[in-house]
C-alpha cells in the first residue's frame, strides 16, 4: 500500500544558507516548512570562507558566541595584487569581515530553524497538480522553493536558455587542517587574506589562513584556462614560500552566477529561486553567501504577508519577492565597467600597474568591490 501524501505549506529544496535563511525566517510563522537536502550535515561546501559582517546582523548571531565553539578568523584587511605585478596590503582597526569554515557555518545555521529538516532527501521528482506540487511522489505544497546553489533541480526548470550558454565562475579550491609544523612555518598572516588578480581581470587567487585552516582557490570567467591559471598562480605562492611543500594536492570545481549576468528567473508559478540557484553573487567579489541569506530572509518576508497559506505560490505573492530583491540588489543588467570597453592589452598594462598600488587596493578593490562601502 502507497504511503499516504503529506503536506506541507513551502518545501525548500536545499538547506544552505539561502534554504536555512528562509526557514529561518519563516520561524512562527505557522508555515509548515520542509527542506530537502541531499547532504547530512554538517557536509563540506567549496568556499573560500570569507563573511562579511551584515550576513551576522541579518542572521542574529553573535561573533563572538559564535566563535566560542566554532573557527571564526577576523579579518583586518587584504592583501591585494596582480599576478607577476605589485602588491599592497590595506589595514582598519576594526573587524571588516570572517573567516568561516562553511562545514561549521552551514550546519549551525541549519541548526538554528525550526522547520521540517529531511537530510539525504534530494529531489527526486516534482510533478504539478491542481493546486501546487507533488514532491518525490509524497509531500504535496503549494509552493516549492529552489535553494540547491547553482546546480538546482528546481533553478533548471526556470531556465530561460540552454545551460551551456550561462556565462558562469568556475572555481578551484582547496581547504586543509596545517600540521603544528606546517602551521608553525606558514608565513600567510590570517588577518590579512591574499587576493590575486589575473591580469586579464577576469578572475583572480587568494589563499586565505583561519588558525590552522589554510584555503587557497581560484575563480575566473572562462573555465577552459582555469586550471593553467591556478598553476601559475600556486607558482607564484610557492616561489613565495607562502605553500607548505608538502601540502594536499585535491583541488576541487565548483561554480557560480553573478547577480547581473546570471540569465535566470526568480519565480514562476508555485516556485521560486533563492542563492546561488537564482544566480545572485556580487559582480567583482563573487561574495555569494550574503545574497544567499538576504534573499532567503526577502522571499521569508513576502510568505508571511502572503493573504493566506494557498496564496503563497501565486504570481501576485511571488511579483513581490522579485520586486523587494531588485530593490535591495538593482537591476539584473549587466553594465559594462570602464574595463569591458577597453582593449584587452592595456587592461592586462592597467592592472599590472594600478591594482596593487596602496590608495586604489584600500579604496576600490576592498572598500568598493569587496566591501561594498
Ligand atoms: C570556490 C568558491 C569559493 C567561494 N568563496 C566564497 C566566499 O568566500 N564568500 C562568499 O560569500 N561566497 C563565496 N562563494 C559563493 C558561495 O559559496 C555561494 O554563493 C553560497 O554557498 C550560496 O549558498 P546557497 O545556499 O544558495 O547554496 P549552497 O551553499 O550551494 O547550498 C545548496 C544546498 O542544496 C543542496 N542540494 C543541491 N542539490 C540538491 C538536490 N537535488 N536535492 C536536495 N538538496 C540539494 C546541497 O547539498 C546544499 O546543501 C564561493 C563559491 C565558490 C565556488
Amino acid at each position: 500500500m502507497a504511503a499516504p501524501l503529506e503536506s506541507a505549506d513551502v518545501v525548500i529544496i536545499g538547506g544552505g544558507p539561502a534554504g536555512s535563511s528562509l526557514a529561518l525566517g519563516l520561524g512562527e510563522s505557522g508555515l509548515r516548512v520542509v527542506i530537502l537536502d541531499r547532504a547530512r550535515f554538517p557536509r563540506d561546501k567549496l568556499c573560500a570562507g570569507w563573511v562579511t559582517p551584515p550576513v551576522f546582523e541579518a542572521l542574529g548571531i553573535e561573533p563572538e558566541a559564535y566563535a566560542m565553539d566554532h573557527v571564526l578568523q577576523p579579518i583586518h584587511g587584504f592583501r591585494v595584487g596582480v599576478s607577476g605585478g605589485r602588491e599592497s596590503a590595506t589595514h582598519s582597526d576594526e573587524v571588516v569581515s570572517y573567516g568561516i569554515r562553511r562545514c561549521e557555518f552551514d550546519a549551525h545555521l541549519l541548526s538554528r530553524t525550526d522547520s521540517d529538516v529531511r537530510e539525504g532527501e534530494s529531489l527526486r521528482s516534482l510533478e504539478r497538480q491542481a493546486s501546487g506540487w507533488l514532491v518525490n511522489d509524497s509531500i504535496q505544497a503549494p509552493l516549492v522553493v529552489g535553494a540547491g546553489g547553482h546546480f538546482c533541480p528546481v533553478a533548471r526548470r526556470l531556465m530561460l536558455g540552454p545551460k551551456s550558454e550561462e556565462p558562469l565562475i568556475a572555481a578551484q579550491e582547496i581547504e586543509f587542517r596545517m600540521t603544528p609544523e606546517q602551521a608553525k612555518a606558514c608565513p600567510v598572516a590570517a588577518e590579512t587574506p591574499q587576493i590575486s588578480f589575473l591580469r586579464d581581470l577576469k578572475g583572480y587567487g587568494w589563499i586565505f589562513r583561519k588558525g590552522d585552516w589554510l584555503n587557497v582557490g581560484l575563480g575566473r570567467q572562462d573555465r577552459e584556462h582555469l586550471s593553467k591559471h591556478l598553476e601559475s598562480f600556486l607558482g607564484e605562492l610557492r616561489r613565495a614560500g607562502r605553500l607548505p611543500p608538502d601540502m594536499p594536492k585535491d583541488f576541487h570545481g565548483h561554480a557560480y552566477l553573478l547577480y547581473d549576468q546570471a540569465p535566470r528567473r526568480l519565480f514562476d508559478e508555485g516556485l521560486a529561486l533563492i542563492g546561488d540557484a537564482a544566480g545572485l553573487a556580487y559582480p567583482r567579489s563573487g561574495e555569494g553567501i550574503r545574497p544567499a541569506v538576504e534573499s532567503g530572509l526577502l522571499l521569508a518576508r513576502t510568505l508571511r504577508n502572503a493573504s493566506s497559506a494557498d496564496k503563497l505560490g501565486a504570481p501576485e505573492t511571488l511579483a513581490g519577492y522579485e520586486r523587494d530583491l531588485l530593490d535591495r540588489f538593482g537591476s539584473r543588467e549587466h553594465r559594462p565597467g570602464p574595463t569591458d570597453r577597453l582593449p584587452a592589452p592595456l587592461v592586462r598594462f592597467l592592472a599590472a600597474r594600478l591594482l596593487g598600488h596602496p590608495r586604489i587596493a584600500r579604496d576600490i578593490v576592498v572598500r568598493r568591490w569587496f566591501l561594498r562601502a
